[in-house]
């Protein structure tokens, strides 16, 4: 049984989150997602609404579960006794971060294996800081998260009345 945990911001979820989620229930017994919750970090959604929107649109997979994670994930996937870290890559910029984190995890715990998997070339330039600055302009995002995320911007951002 091999499980995987596929830690992020998720703030939301996009087509390029979700694309690494389905591929990664089609390798993994088990996938959980975590949500992270980082009370250094400003999030626009709640670590529940993100949870939330993931669970919604993951239902269709029986072995991802979602999870929210407010401690150093190394700790957390010790706690749950998952060894894969999964982390998705759109380039190298992503890359050379993601290579640096995966060896501080390496140092805080020696039996993590952390595991890229690459984006698929339709999503590679999706990120939720550059979604949330379209949506905050009113601007159409419907090609880039699911249609319920594309709901969830518009009406926070109106109630945040911009
Ligand atoms: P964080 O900001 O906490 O690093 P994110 O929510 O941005 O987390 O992303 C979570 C994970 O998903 C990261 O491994 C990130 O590289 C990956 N990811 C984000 N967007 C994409 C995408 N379009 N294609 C593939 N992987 C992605």
């Amino acid at each position: 049984m091999l499980k995987a945990a596929f830690p992020g911001s998720f703030d939301p979820p996009t087509l390029g989150h979700l694309d690494i989620i389905r591929r990664a229930a089609g390798l993994f017994d088990g996938l959980e997602v975590l949500v992270a919750e980082n009370r250094r970090k400003k999030y626009l959604f709640s670590a529940e609404e993100r949870a939330e929107m993931i669970r919604r649109l993951t239902h269709e997979y029986p072995n991802v579960s979602v999870v929210i994670c407010d401690t150093l994930i190394v700790e957390f996937l010790k706690k749950q006794g998952i060894q894969v870290l999964l982390r998705g890559v759109r380039g190298m910029d992503d890359f050379s971060y993601e290579f640096e984190l995966s060896m501080m995890n390496k140092t805080l715990d020696p039996r993590i294996e952390t595991i890229f998997m690459t984006t698929d070339p339709k999503y590679f330039i999706l990120r939720s800081s550059s979604i949330k600055e379209v949506a905050s302009f009113h601007g159409n995002v419907s090609a880039m998260v699911p249609s319920l995320v594309a709901e969830a911007l518009a009406e926070k951002y109106r109630a945040l009345n911009y």
